[in-house]
């Protein structure tokens, strides 16, 4: 589930492992089928004159797929595209739904890679795939895309037949690049009733764990809790460069909450800004006396939304913030 870029970082450090097996005959008849049927439905700005998908096999314990481009697409604008399998996905016995599902996530890369040129494209994307944030951003909506292509039960059992083989490490790293079945499962929930939140998150950015795809859905079912609070949002200084710094002070109006853990999300005029997400354990929150936080936010801010989690007895609430900071 990498990109070319990666890749050729990579090239040079595990070159030496190779040597085991390439993909049989028959391996690469089924993902050729596969492919062919995305390219067919789902995929189908691929459905191009001359355009080819060449598949190799990658020999790097550390990655199954891969979605590259020819040394022609980047240079001639030639419509060469490779897609690498790594044939111990087979050893493992990938079923081929959860085949279909990662195909589906590689050939998103592909659509990219096929959507503009060399300048205003690869070189965007190559930068993007560089550092860990934005590259987090990238494959977080790639596999929006493969949701909102209505293959999210192919992509939910790519991750469960690929989760027990990770070690617990790759499986962190693995659940924070890309979208997990929980969130997947709530996206297929906002994808069906408020679709234009989808569409924010592609322009913008997208949530970086399931509080902020959490946050979204019950703002949307206005399930706000601002009636059960007593709050302010004090700003504190704001300088350009440093961000902005407020106090928060919370009260419970009507019970005590326990246990609670509780994020703070920022918003701009674009949408949230989830990369800004500011997260405090809150072990009691008390009728009688505030609870103080400090928070500090870097570019410009409209407003800050809360979502209280883990509260004793109490399902996620919403806690809309004070525009206009
Ligand atoms: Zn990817």
């Amino acid at each position: 589930m990498r990109s070319i870029f990666v890749s050729l970082i990579l090239i040079f450090s595990f070159k030496l492992t190779a040597g085991e097996r390439k993909l049989t005959a028959a391996e690469e008849k089924k993902v050729h089928a596969i492919l062919a049927e995305l390219i067919d439905s789902t995929h189908s700005s691929l459905r191009k004159p001359r355009l080819k998908i060449k598949l190799h096999t990658i020999d790097n314990p550390a990655y199954f797929f891969e979605s590259n481009f020819g040394v022609g697409r980047a240079l001639l604008g030639m419509k060469r595209y490779k897609i690498g399998v790594n044939p111990l996905v087979f050893d493992k016995n990938i079923p081929d739904d959860a085949l279909k599902g990662v195909l589906a996530h590689e050939l998103i890369h592909t659509e990219d890679y096929a959507s503009g040129n060399t300048f205003n494209t690869l070189i965007p994307i190559g930068i993007a795939v560089l550092k860990s944030k934005t590259k987090i951003q990238y494959e977080r909506k790639t596999d929006l895309k493969v949701i909102l292509k209505g293959l999210e039960k192919e992509l939910i059992a790519y991750k469960n037949w690929q989760y027990p083989l990770l070690n617990p490490n790759d499986l962190r790293t693995k659940k924070k690049e890309y979208l997990t079945p929980e969130e997947i499962r709530l996206i297929v929930e906002l994808r069906d009733t408020h679709p234009e939140v989808l569409k924010e998150w592609l322009n913008y950015k997208i949530p970086l764990d399931i509080d902020g795809v959490e946050l979204a859905l019950i703002s949307k079912k206005r399930l706000f809790a601002n009636h059960l609070f007593d709050m302010k949002l004090t700003k504190e200084f704001s300088q350009k460069k440093r961000g902005q710094k407020f106090i928060l002070e919370l009260k419970s109006l009507k019970q005590k909450f326990i246990g609670c853990t509780l994020k703070a999300i920022p918003y701009s005029k674009k949408g949230h800004n989830f990369d800004e997400a500011r997260i405090f354990k809150l072990n009691e929150i008390d009728t009688k006396k505030s609870v103080r936080a400090w928070m500090s936010f870097k570019g410009k801010m409209k407003g800050v939304d809360f979502i209280l989690k883990s509260c004793e007895g109490q399902n996620s609430l919403f806690i809309k913030g004070f525009p206009n900071l």
